[in-house]
């Protein structure tokens, strides 16, 4: 999953997650994505922000208390989609997460999604830092 910084035709910035650029396109196209401000579906594309360098106060999704209660359950059911998918095509990095998430935020490695597990201790040290990390749930394979 991708965090794209977005912007109207009017000028304003605002966020939205989405599977893939592609799938950014395809809803941006199909006149899915509108600016929560003016309501405008011409949206361009900012440079995009990796999920893994946002702090946990940004990444809440955009929305707008205007937006319809239908609306709100698309987003948070795009974002539950986005997520399992986040889950399946990040690299398990198993035990070493936390030393791969920080390496990654400080530029160690390039920039990638990762998953695996964390103790409850090493995920508290990654947000203080700053480190996003997301609780996903085991999948039953991964428990084996
Ligand atoms: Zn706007």
């Amino acid at each position: 999953m991708i965090v794209l910084n977005l912007t109207c035709s009017g000028g304003h910035h605002f966020e939205g997650w989405f599977a893939s650029a592609d799938a950014f396109t395809e809803q941006s196209e199909a006149a899915l994505v509108v600016c929560p401000t003016c309501n405008n579906a011409e949206i361009m594309r900012l440079p995009v922000a990796p999920m893994v360098r946002r702090r946990a106060a940004e990444i809440t999704p955009s929305s707008s208390s205007r937006d319809s209660a239908e609306r709100a359950l698309v987003q948070q059911t795009l974002v539950q989609q986005t997520l399992a998918r986040l889950a399946a095509d990040a690299d398990d990095v198993g035990d070493r997460f936390a030393e791969e998430a920080r390496r990654i935020h400080y530029h160690e490695i390039p920039e990638r999604s990762i998953r695996g597990q964390a103790t409850l201790h090493e995920t508290h040290a990654l947000l203080e830092e700053g480190i996003v990390v997301l609780p996903l749930p085991a999948k039953k394979e991964d428990l084996n």
